[in-house]
């Protein structure tokens, strides 16, 4: 039988209603919730993916406020910016755009937020409260993937859980917040050095790709009835599209559907729910700054 595909988009739809009533209800005490947004250059996809933050945000009654800059900006200049909206308590969550540009330290602008108004979950005390299961945003993708699997009531107790990717913002807080005494797999992560990968993802009960590598992850390397979480976002180009390219996950989709018990697709899997993620974070940043 093949697997069931997982609507991310209507599971999105669900949280971002949940997040537009938390909105409506601070609304009435004069508040209203509000992101900074902050993007430099041109990066096609960055701009798509700030556009859809801020379409959801608009939608659910939240506000954002947006910070564009050319790509030549300097380091110094993004750092006053933050600086600035530390200060501001109007704005309760800031939120830089990844990638940014090769010349500004990453790790520079991120140290620079304040962690209560990191709602993206990158600051290092909000990644090391979140190891040490203490009280943090949760980083957006890593979050989307576990309410996922918790609303289509996939067990994860005592699950063994092959996560495909070890990066900052995805494999490795998703890696960790599986081991968690809350959610209680038991978690292997594979990486550019694991060789051969179908040796340990055939052992997934749970197989979540987050590499970035289309078509990565074939059926032969899916166990029979795994559930299987595809986080990859790959463009590739195709002259028939009407944008000159399609979107394509990390999972060989139409070979691993007759295999898996569940499978999540791309595009409409597990993006929406990043979105919806960083609107419930930014409705707890803000709950907290009106002491609630
Ligand atoms: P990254 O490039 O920072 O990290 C990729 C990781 O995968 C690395 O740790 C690398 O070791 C591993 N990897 C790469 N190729 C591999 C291979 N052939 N075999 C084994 N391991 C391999 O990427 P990232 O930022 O973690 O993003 C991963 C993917 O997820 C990308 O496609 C990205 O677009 C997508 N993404 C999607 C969302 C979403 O909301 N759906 C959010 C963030 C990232």
């Amino acid at each position: 039988m093949p697997a069931v595909v997982i609507d991310g988009k209507e599971a999105a739809r669900k949280k971002l209603e949940e997040a537009a009533a938390g909105a409506a209800a601070l609304k009435k005490r004069g508040l209203v919730p509000c992101l900074a947004v902050i993007l430099a250059g041109d990066n096609p996809a960055s701009l798509s993916y700030v556009a859809g933050k801020e379409k959801a945000l608009a939608e659910a009654g939240m506000e954002s406020r947006n910070f564009r800059f050319p790509g030549e900006i300097s380091e110094e200049r993004i750092l006053a910016l933050i600086a600035e909206l530390n200060a501001d308590r109007s704005v309760h969550g800031i939120l830089v755009q990844r990638p940014l540009p090769g010349h500004i330290r990453e790790d520079r602008i991120i140290a620079a937020l304040d962690p209560a108004k990191d709602v993206d979950g990158f600051h290092p005390l909000s990644v090391g409260n979140m190891i040490l299961g203490r009280r943090a945003f949760l980083p957006c993708t890593p979050r989307g993937v576990l309410t996922l699997l918790k609303e289509m009531k996939i067990p994860t107790g005592g699950a063994h859980a092959v996560v495909v990717g070890r990066s900052n913002i995805v494999g490795r807080p998703l890696a960790n917040l599986l081991a968690s005494r809350e959610i209680n797999a038991t978690v292997t992560v594979c990486h550019t050095g694991s060789g051969d990968l179908g040796r340990y993802t055939r052992e997934a009960d749970i197989l979540i790709a987050a590499a970035g590598a289309p078509g990565l992850i074939t059926a032969p390397m899916v166990k029979a009835g795994a559930a299987v979480i595809d986080v990859g976002v790959n463009r590739l180009p195709d002259g028939s599209a009407k944008k000159g390219y399609r979107l394509t996950g990390d999972v060989d989709f139409h070979g691993v559907v007759e295999r898996a018990s569940f499978i999540t697709p791309v595009p409409g899997g597990v993006g929406p729910m990043t979105v919806a993620m960083l609107l419930l974070n930014l409705l707890e940043a803000a709950a907290e700054n009106a002491g609630s």
